[in-house]
């Protein structure tokens, strides 16, 4: 599996996991890497929701 936010390779049994509340799986194969992505979703979501406005 590769990393979701670098798209480096992950080895087996290593890694983050985070679902997302649709139900959407995300590896991430650092600590840094799902910080960012989490990050960058919750930017895009305020963005959307500033534009619905
Ligand atoms: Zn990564």
């Amino acid at each position: 599996m590769r990393c979701s936010y670098c798209a480096t390779d992950i080895p087996k049994g290593t890694g983050t996991m985070y679902v997302h509340r649709t139900g959407t799986l995300n590896y991430f194969c650092s600590n840094r890497c799902y910080r960012n992505s989490i990050l960058l979703h919750k930017k895009i979501n305020k963005k959307l929701l500033e534009s619905r406005k």
